[in-house]
């Protein structure tokens, strides 16, 4: 048989009015869906704009990296095992419908490329990548019947779309097998089509009109399902890559300045409507697939407080729908926004990039400037307004940590290298002194020229900017910014994940610009330089917890472990590590709220961390130690918790064990 042979035939026994129906269906779905989306941009469009003049490339990079290359997926290992073969294949299959009916149109004006070669290329691959829909179906539907986790969206479309996605492609196959029967495909011919082909004796007997049923049942679902990009889930498959295109530059943790121009002309602090978040943030919320992986990572809903980060965005998205976003302190309560640590795991985990911190940081200003922030909380800010630090301690007692170190500051040694920021935990408290105490003396050990701001540091204004009291923080940001570009200060190491994070990623708005560093990133640094020399044998084990705000936030999490392993210390990892930590409990200002031990993150992270069996629980940042510490004390007499630099001293000090 020659190659030109090899093809087969579309539509068999369908009349001219059945195709022209067919195309009615099919149109009037996808004029549905559009419509749909015309409503909800409509309903986006009261958002706010946002100006972003990224160049289109850098936009699509986006889109490539996290809807293309579905980057997030592999983070959840069962999620990724269905979600790729039933995305790549559905892709496939959309391609190949697609140049089926290019093919029909040209056919028509005698060009045919349906044949030869590319017929049997063409048949193989669909079917193989339907396989892999099927495959991805079956585990979708396994999930949801079967395992059911809870934090899984309920929606009975959400079902359905994978139904109706299974279906689809096990009639394709049918309608396959159908067609090599009615149409006597020879066998080297049907061959290709290897799925159909093996079913087809299934098939024999069938009659024209049987093939014509089975068609139109096909073409049904596939209208049904077209459908279905309007509802539930499904909806993630047009948005998300539209979502990754549109998002702008928006930095980890890093909500928007409030205008205090704006606002002395009498404009509202912080969002309490639909209306006041951004469009592209209105969008987002309609890409949301329900898939639960921001609840599973929340240690606020781990630990039993109301707020989950699904409900959040599916009240909103609600609110939207209904229009009744024009108040939203009946839809999401106070309770909810003052739970979140602000620990950023829902938007690392979330596969179409929502920014579940920031619209809370942004829904926490209102509610902060409407008096709503009461309790412990409430007084931290009222100590950091008053005497600049949390601890209500006064500023001339701000270098005491130091007593006895020789540590000199800025107006002593004006021609530092670094400047060592110490932080209000740093500067306060006990076990922060200690840290700050063991950073200052291996900084001197290396032989690093540093020098300290001492009384006039102030607080970053972390707790304040995470709480929703933005002109507090801005205050803080420019009298901090002052002082260090008085001091000309290029390069700062911190010793507290969330003030560096401040610093680093919020001063530059205030015009303070500068390299910061986090304390192991620089001690990493001095250890592979041998300027603080390894110990010739090896030490304890260790099992490091990563800060949210250094880890996750601001991905550093090689340095904390090189710095340890450069100390011959040997780690063992916990189950969530890295980017996957989970929270201590201490951000977004929750530090300072009082609850019971079984609703504190920390103690469930002092159960994992335990788990390890490691000697000593190693921490990168003075609020984990805290809360760390209180949670391991009260489980373990033996495991100690310690900073880095701490374990670092010891073991420079005492070598071998
Ligand atoms: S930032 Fe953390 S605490 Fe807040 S909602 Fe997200 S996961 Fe939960
Ligand atoms: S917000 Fe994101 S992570 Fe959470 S359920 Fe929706 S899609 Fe999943």
């Amino acid at each position: 048989m020659d190659w030109s042979e090899y093809t087969r035939n579309t539509y068999i026994g369908i009349s001219s009015l059945e195709k022209a129906l067919f195309y009615i269906l099919i149109f009037s779905s996808i004029g549905y869906v559009a419509l749909w989306y015309r409503g909800r941009a409509r309903l986006w469009k009261q958002g706010q704009a946002v100006s972003d003049d990224r160049p289109w490339h850098k936009r699509f990079r986006t889109m490539r990296r996290f809807s293309l290359e579905q980057r997030k997926l592999p983070r959840h290992k069962f999620g990724g095992l269905f979600h790729i073969p039933m995305y790549i294949g559905f892709i496939v299959l959309f391609i190949g419908t697609t140049l089926l009916f290019i093919n029909e149109t040209t056919e028509r004006v005698g060009f045919k490329f349906h044949k030869g070669l590319y017929f049997a290329v063409y048949e193989v691959t669909l079917d193989l990548f339907g396989l892999g829909v099927l495959f991805g179906c079956l585990l979708a539907l396994y999930r949801r019947i079967v395992q059911k986790p809870p934090s899984l969206s309920r929606a009975p479309a959400d079902l359905v779309s994978v139904l109706l996605l299974f279906v689809i492609v096990l009639t394709g196959y049918a309608l396959e097998s159908a067609r090599i029967v009615v149409d006597s495909t020879p066998p080297q011919v049907a061959a290709w089509s290897f799925v159909g082909n093996a079913f087809a004796p299934a098939f024999m007997g069938l009659s024209v009109d049987g093939y014509g049923v089975i068609w139109w049942i096909h073409a049904v679902l596939i209208a049904a399902w077209i459908v279905s990009l309007a509802f539930g889930r499904t909806r993630h498959i047009l948005l998300a890559p539209v979502v990754a295109y549109f998002k702008p530059a928006i930095q980890a943790n890093v909500p928007p300045n409030v205008d205090i121009e704006q606002v002395e002309q009498g404009g509202a602090i912080g969002v309490n409507a639909l209306s006041q978040f951004s469009r592209w943030h209105l969008m987002s919320l309609d890409a949301c697939m329900g898939c639960g992986r921001c609840e599973r990572a929340c240690p606020a809903t781990a630990t039993g407080k109301t707020l989950n980060p699904k409900l959040i965005v599916e009240k909103l998205r609600d609110a939207m729908t209904k229009g009744s976003g024009d108040d939203l302190t009946h839809v999401i309560s106070d309770d909810e926004l003052f739970a979140c640590t602000t620990c950023g795991a829902c938007r690392e985990e979330c596969p179409v990039l929502i920014e579940h911190p920031i619209m809370i940081m942004e829904m926490r200003r209102h509610r902060v400037t409407e008096g709503n922030l009461r309790g412990t909380p409430a007084g931290a800010l009222q100590r950091i307004g008053s005497q600049g630090n949390p601890w209500g301690l006064p500023p001339a007692d701000r270098a005491k940590w130091a007593d006895g170190l020789d540590i000199p500051t800025v107006a002593e040694n004006p021609n530092f290298d670094i400047l060592f920021w110490v932080g209000c935990a740093g500067a306060y408290d006990p076990r922060g002194q200690q840290t700050a105490r063991a950073i200052a003396t291996l900084l001197t050990k290396a032989g690093v020229n540093f020098a300290v701001l001492g009384p006039k540091e102030k607080c970053t204004g972390d707790t304040p900017r995470r709480l929703g009291e933005d002109l507090l923080f801005q205050d803080l940001a420019m009298q901090n910014v002052e002082t260090l570009n008085a001091a000309k200060v290029k390069r700062i190491v911190a010793m507290c994940p969330h003030c560096m994070h401040t610093i680093k990623n919020e001063f530059g708005a205030f015009g303070g610009q500068y390299e910061v560093l986090h304390h192991t990133q620089l001690l990493a640094e001095l250890i592979e330089q041998g300027k603080l020399p390894a110990p010739q044998d090896g030490g304890k084990t260790i099992t490091y917890h990563d800060p949210c705000y250094l880890a996750r936030v601001n991905g550093i999490h090689a340095a904390p472990r090189r710095a340890l392993s450069g100390m011959k210390l040997n780690i063992i990892e916990a189950p969530r590590s890295k980017d996957k930590t989970f929270c201590c409990g201490a951000g977004g200002g929750r530090m300072w709220t009082e609850e019971p031990p079984s609703q504190r993150p920390g103690v469930q992270r002092a159960d994992e961390l335990l788990a390890t069996n490691a000697e000593t629980v190693a921490v990168g940042c003075p609020f984990c130690m805290i809360m760390i510490s209180d949670s391991v004390k009260a489980k373990s007499e033996t495991t100690q918790v310690k900073d880095i630099a701490e374990l670092i001293l010891e073991q420079i000090e005492t070598p071998v064990r």
